[in-house]
């Protein structure tokens, strides 16, 4: 990655929306080689990750692989070798890779419940900075769905929140968890949503919150978002309460543009999102940060269905498009996006979360088929 040009979104991320503005704000590393004239692959790490991680990782990455793309994949582990022996949890390995390269396609890492060390998914984005967290929201074509025409975004904040993870027992039977809200991060990932909405041509942005019980720090969440708002006057704002907002979103998706919240929020709605368009198996994602940007599914670890080789990769398939794009590797990416609408219009290699029969590595040949 280049230490000096900083590390700027590439509206273009957003599948199949025209941008209204000045697009990609970031020459990357690949497009300065192409336009030296020379096509030289790019390094990107892969974290395979846990559970059904390295199933729908190895997927995706043959499938990214299958799209001309010219990348050269450095992969490495998130979880330190310490940890195994109950010390430690985030490789520093992996940080510096991503750090290094610029770019990450991850599948997930497990995180224990009630007990163990903290989330490395978690610890991975504080580390890197990866502050805005993008999950696009859309039907795929072909898969049958609860809502057709849903086209949302969910911009989450990823720092802080009760994601800071400071926790301690006041005295037995009492314990009190920490939720950290900042001026600063919240105008940041304000600042963020409305530019995505601009350059995306995006018409509306909506704050969630619950602000109306928590006045100090979704408040100050709200004040911020308020702040940045009245800088964008052509996009429409509007605030909603979390629990309402919820009930709109399962009542008329098509309603929504740009959601942006708080991380917990965040976590919550975006799987709800996901129930809209098929389920967790479809999914993409992006972190984001200034220096780095690192592309993961929405959904965790599976481990029901870990290593049955059931597993739907179309998820992390499809953050990689999102990973393609933001390198300027557009042809690559709308031609991986369009084997995957191909294979399920045909839907004869739908894989079980969504009623097919299909394999992981059915489905994968069949996109990489479709891409021939
Ligand atoms: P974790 O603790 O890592 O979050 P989890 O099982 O609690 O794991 P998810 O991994 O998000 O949460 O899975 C929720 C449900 O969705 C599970 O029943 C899982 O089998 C299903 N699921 C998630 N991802 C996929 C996928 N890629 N393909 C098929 N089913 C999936």
């Amino acid at each position: 990655m280049d230490g000096q040009t900083k590390f700027t979104y590439n509206a273009k991320i957003d599948a199949g929306r025209k941008p209204s503005g000045p697009v990609c704000l970031r020459q990357t590393a690949g497009r300065r080689q192409r336009n030296q004239g020379v096509q030289m692959a790019q390094t990107v790490t892969l974290i395979p990750g846990e559970g059904i991680g390295p199933e729908v990782a190895h997927a995706a990455r043959r499938i990214i692989d299958a799209s001309g793309a010219q990348i050269r994949w450095e992969e490495v582990s998130a979880r330190a070798e310490m940890e195994r022996r109950g010390q430690g949890y985030l490789a520093a390995e992996a940080i510096t890779s991503v750090e290094r390269n610029g770019y990450a396609l991850k599948g997930p890492m497990a995180t224990p419940i009630a007990e163990g060390p903290p989330s490395i998914n978690v610890g991975l984005r504080k580390a890197l900075d990866l502050y805005a967290n993008l999950r696009p929201v859309k039907n795929l074509p072909g898969v049958k769905s609860r809502f057709e025409g849903v086209d949302l975004v969910i911009v989450r904040e990823n720092t802080e929140d009760l994601y800071s993870g400071i926790e301690h027992e006041v005295v037995p039977g009492v314990v009190e968890s920490l939720k950290i809200i900042t001026e600063k991060a919240s105008t940041r990932i304000a600042r963020f949503a409305f530019e995505y909405a601009r350059k995306t041509a995006r018409k509306r942005v909506a704050a969630v919150h619950k602000a109306n019980i928590m006045k100090q720090s979704d408040g100050l969440f709200l004040g911020c978002t308020r702040a940045v708002a009245r800088e964008f006057g052509e996009i429409e704002y509007r605030e909603v309460i979390v629990d309402n907002a919820c009930m709109q979103l399962v009542l008329n998706p098509g309603q929504f543009d740009v959601l942006v919240m708080p991380n917990l929020y965040g976590d919550v709605v975006s799987d709800l999102c996901a129930g809209l368009v098929g389920g967790l198996g479809l999914v993409p994602s992006g972190n984001i940060g200034d220096k780095a940007a690192l592309f993961e599914a929405v959904h965790g670890t599976a481990p029901d269905i870990a290593g049955k080789g059931i597993a739907n990769p179309t998820a992390l398939a499809l953050s990689g498009v999102m990973m393609l794009r933001q390198m300027g590797e557009t042809a690559a990416a709308a031609r991986v996006q369009a084997a995957v609408e191909a294979v399920y219009r045909e839907g004869r290699w739908v894989t079980r979360d969504l009623g097919g029969k299909a394999t992981t590595a059915e489905f994968t040949e069949a996109v990489i088929g479709a891409m021939k």
